[in-house]
């Protein structure tokens, strides 16, 4: 039987990353996938091909909407290939994941296809092709998350949908119905909007993206509204049923009536679970939260101590770049290094266009813990880089202490604020004011003045406003 210092069941960027870092410290490394592509949801259905549609469909718009303004002319009809769109989105993730297996190698970490299960705390059985017993010394869960549903919803995974399968339609909607007003039902609702479907989002809360600020969730609105999104807010679901090639959604609006939604396909994005299926934890002595995660401590030790859990499957928000951070953080720790991960200082985006971006403290979150703040805030279109590239919607907003002036939190919506969201971080991660940032010189023209431009506005001092 193979012995290894540390297994890891799950091959996301959580148990990737954790793979590289524990072989990089010397450690005899195994990793655990069940599917036969490494890189779990992130990028074989999450982050990767959702982007490369994002990207294919955002050509599409400018061409048809913006090309002639910026004085070009393509003779003919502008159509989509919806077939080499879903080919080349494929082709982006192969290339993707074949570049993990080449990260394997080059870090000599042994490979196992099949799903990993707990024998006991030290032994894992393997089922793939062929069953193999595996003994590991520790082991981290990087088993990741599965699409939540709604219990009175059949996912027929043809026209009842989560976005696995809308990444990889054969046509496009004709009115996609989006359930949840999150990252996943605006990301992807936008690409099929884009491409030509009518969309309509229905979410259950009181403003699309709930949890980020809210001045970023008016914004985002009132630019999707501007490009016909239908966003139905305080809207309760309650009923979904397809007949045919139809799909009707009802749902109970603010004031109680019922309203009903027609439609040819329904995306349900209303969040993500915890994936543990088939890892006998009980064997092992690891325990489950009320909410199904596995539970862990500071240091992502789970109930059993050689054993340690990383990512979705875990507390704390679902994103690739959270569970990567844990992945290195165990390894490190695993080595006897003290690690440390500032969960407050993990961004958030959104890879709409405008995108949004989002780190550190909301408004609502400060004036919940009675924190004395000040705004500086700055629209993009005042940008003259803005202009040239006629992206005018969103600002920057920086929240800094009233007295210290140090930066609590930045949101942002406009072009780039994904990139420009870790020049935030960076200021935050070294405690910077906002007179820090304002006196820093940003390349002109660019997106990121408006960072400067907020800073500046924090103190009464914009320059362009
Ligand atoms: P996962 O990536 O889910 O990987 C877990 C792996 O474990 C899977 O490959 C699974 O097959 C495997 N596994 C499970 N059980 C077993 C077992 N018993 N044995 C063997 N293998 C097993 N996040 C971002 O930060 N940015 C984005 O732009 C973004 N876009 C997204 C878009 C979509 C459409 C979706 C669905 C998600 C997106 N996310 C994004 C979220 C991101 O994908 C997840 O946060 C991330 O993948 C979590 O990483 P993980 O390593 O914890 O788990
Ligand atoms: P989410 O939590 O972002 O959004 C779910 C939305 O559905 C929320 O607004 C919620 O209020 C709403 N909702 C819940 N129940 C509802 C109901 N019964 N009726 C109507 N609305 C309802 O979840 P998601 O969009 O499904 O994404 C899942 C996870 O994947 C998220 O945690 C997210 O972080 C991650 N993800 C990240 C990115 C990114 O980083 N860009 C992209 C996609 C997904």
């Amino acid at each position: 039987m193979s012995k290894y210092d540390v297994a890891i069941i799950g091959s996301g960027p959580g148990g990737y990353v954790a793979a590289i870092r524990c072989a990089q410290l010397g450690m005899k490394t195994a990793i655990i996938e069940k599917y036969s592509t490494l890189g779990g949801t992130c990028l074989n259905v999450g982050c990767i091909p959702s982007k490369a549609l994002l990207d294919s469909s955002h050509h599409y718009e400018d061409a048809v909407k913006h090309f002639e303004e910026h004085g070009i002319d393509i003779p003919g009809e502008i159509k989509v290939n919806l077939k080499q769109m879903i080919a080349r989105k494929q082709a982006v993730v192969d290339q993707t994941t074949g570049g993990i297996d080449f990260l394997m190698k080059k870090n000599k970490i042994d490979v196992y296809v099949g799903v990993g299960s707990f024998k006991d705390a030290t032994h894992i059985t393997i089922t793939g092709e062929e069953t193999t017993e595996i003994e590991a010394k520790n082991t981290i869960i990087a088993t990741g998350s599965k699409p939540s549903t709604l219990p009175f919803i059949k996912l027929d995974k043809e026209r009842v949908i989560t976005s696995t399968e809308a990444l990889k339609l054969k046509e496009i909607p004709k009115h996609l119905i989006v359930i949840g007003g999150g990252v996943i039902g605006l990301e992807l609702g936008q690409v099929y909007k884009r491409l030509g479907a009518e969309v309509s989002v229905i979410e259950y809360m009181d403003r699309i993206l709930p949890t980020m600020d809210s001045g970023i969730s008016k914004e985002l609105n009132k630019v999707l509204k501007k490009q016909k999104f239908k966003i139905n807010i305080s809207h309760k679901v309650t009923s979904v049923e397809r007949n045919g090639d139809e799909v009707v959604v009802k749902a109970e609006n603010k004031k109680g009536e019922e309203v009903s939604f027609t439609g040819d396909y329904v995306l349900v994005s209303v969040g993500r679970h915890a994936y543990t299926d088939g890892l006998n934890l009980e064997a092992a002595g690891v325990k489950l939260t009320e909410r199904g995660k596995v539970e862990v401590n500071e240091h992502l030790q789970t109930s059993a101590s050689n054993i340690y859990a990383i990512g979705d499957v875990i507390k704390g928000a679902m994103l690739a770049h959270k569970s990567e951070e844990e992945g290195t953080f165990v390894a490190e720790t695993l080595a006897g290094q003290k690690p440390h991960i500032d969960y407050n200082l993990i961004p958030g985006v959104v890879y709409t266009w405008p995108e949004v971006a989002s780190v550190g403290k909301t408004e609502e979150q400060l004036k919940e813990s009675g924190v004395d703040y000040k705004v500086g805030q700055f629209p993009m279109r005042a940008l003259g880089r803005s202009r040239a590239s006629m992206d005018l919607d969103g600002f920057v907003k920086i929240l800094a202490d009233k007295s210290t002036d140090e930066i609590l939190g930045v949101h942002m919506v406009g072009a780039r604020a994904a990139d420009m969201i870790a020049e935030a971080v960076v200021a935050m991660e070294y405690r910077a004011s906002a007179e820090d940032v304002s006196r820093m010189s940003h390349a002109h023209p660019t997106f990121t003045e408006a960072m400067k431009e907020a800073a500046l506005a924090a103190n009464d001092r914009a320059l362009h406003i």
